[in-house]
């Protein structure tokens, strides 16, 4: 995931909290479908009372997804693995956990504390509900019985419920989804083999992806599913969803393989030793026609009497109007060494991959006690991986590189 993904809106915990703009579409669809149903529900409210609470219930059900998201993260930094960021976006929220817990145990609870604390928000909120709402006379319609709630106490019925559709949708058991996330834990428990359990869970979350998909297309032709009902909407909403988890079921699957392969393969396999280097007085005109045109080289490591000053790219190159090309230095369009994604040359591949996603670089400079060992490419590494994935006999044998 990126890092610069959506806005960022506060800190928590020391966690960056980030709302993606496709979270504005729920809010909006969110606060619009209540008003409409609050409308025909509470006929005598004011239209800014009305529309007040169906955006405060929107708000609460941001709340409420931040907070199943900080569980998460907080059980995460317990067990010692660094949350970066929360990002809330279209289908919920994500927390940008910078490791994969490593132990079954780890990734059990980390996984379960989710819907847990949904689960307790929406009990919490509809047992204050009973116990505080003024007595109201008996119906027998349902309807007629929400129609007889305050504003607060529709909100928190609203709210309350939301967070257990939440804690049990998150319960599916497919990865990688908390649920899957969970039966994966206990798969790897029970057989000690994490990609063969990360393998299960997915075929999981991909068969329940299928139904999902099968459900909503059947909604849109008639079909009645018990509680998810029918029509065009709901089914198109359900399909989509499906679509969604089953692409993220087979995404997080190969990157558990890739994290797998790459664990524990010095990125010294892969580098390039002395890469084309340029310094911080070149002017871009030389750069261009000295080092970029003659290689298929992307970016530059910038030196300046053996030291790393910064990298400078094509694109920063293409930043510059062709005619300031001789006037401009590398140094005014490098980005420097404090800014820049580095890895020391003792590290691992799986971990320079996490580097070179979460920072969004394609390449990294490889640093050996202050000096310049190599630069790591992404496409070196996508070479890799071809090599050690597609051609069976690689994989097994001795590594090489
Ligand atoms: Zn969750």
């Amino acid at each position: 995931m990126q890092r610069g993904r959506g806005f960022r809106i506060g800190r928590l915990f020391g966690i960056d909290i980030r709302i993606d703009w496709t979270w504005l579409i729920i809010f909006a669809l969110v606060t619009y479908s209540l008003g409409v149903v609050l409308g025909e529900l509470q006929v005598d409210w004011e239209p800014e009372l009305r529309w007040g609470i169906a955006a405060a219930s929107a708000l609460l059900f941001f709340v409420s997804v931040l907070a199943h998201e900080l569980a998460h993260s907080l059980v995460s930094q317990a067990y010692g693995n660094p949350v970066d960021s929360i990002t809330l976006f279209l289908f919920g929220g994500v927390a940008e956990i910078r490791e994969e817990p490593e132990t079954a145990m780890g990734e059990f609870f980390m996984a379960i504390v989710g819907p847990l604390s949904s689960l307790v928000i929406g009990g919490v909120l509809l047992l204050l509900v009973g116990l505080l709402a003024e007595p109201v006379a008996p119906a027998e319609d349902p309807a007629a019985l929400i129609g007889q709630l305050g504003p607060i106490a529709l909100m928190a019925t609203w709210v309350g419920s939301v967070n257990l559709v939440l804690a049990a949708f998150n319960m599916i058991p497919g990865f990688p989804l908390d649920g899957g996330r969970v039966l994966r834990s206990i798969l790897w428990a029970i057989t000690g083999n994490l990609r063969a359990a990360t393998r299960w869970a997915t075929w999981v979350g991909q068969g329940f992806g299928w139904l999902m998909i099968v459900s909503g297309i059947s909604m849109v032709f008639g079909v009645t599913i018990p509680f998810l009902g029918t029509g065009l909407v709901n089914g198109l909403w359900l399909a989509f969803i499906g679509w969604y988890l089953n692409n993220a079921a087979e995404q997080s699957y190969q990157r558990v393989v890739i994290q797998d392969i790459l664990e524990g393969v010095p990125v010294t396999r892969m580098m390039r030793k002395d890469p084309p280097t340029t310094s911080p007085s070149e002017s871009v005109e030389s750069l261009v026609y000295e080092s970029i045109m003659g290689t298929d080289e992307h970016a530059f490591p910038v030196l300046d009497n053996g030291q790393l000053k910064g990298i400078v790219t094509l694109a920063d190159v293409r930043s510059v109007p062709r005619e300031r090309w001789p006037e401009t230095t590398v140094r005014e369009i490098m980005t420097p060494v404090k800014e820049c994604a580095l890895t020391r040359s003792d590290r691992d591949a799986a971990e320079a991959m996490q580097k070179l996603a979460t920072c969004d670089v394609h390449e990294l400079p490889i640093m050996d006690n202050g000096q310049l060992a190599g630069v790591l490419r992404r496409q070196d590494l996508i070479q890799w991986l071809r090599l050690h994935t597609e051609s069976g006999g690689w994989g097994q044998g001795p590594v090489r590189g």
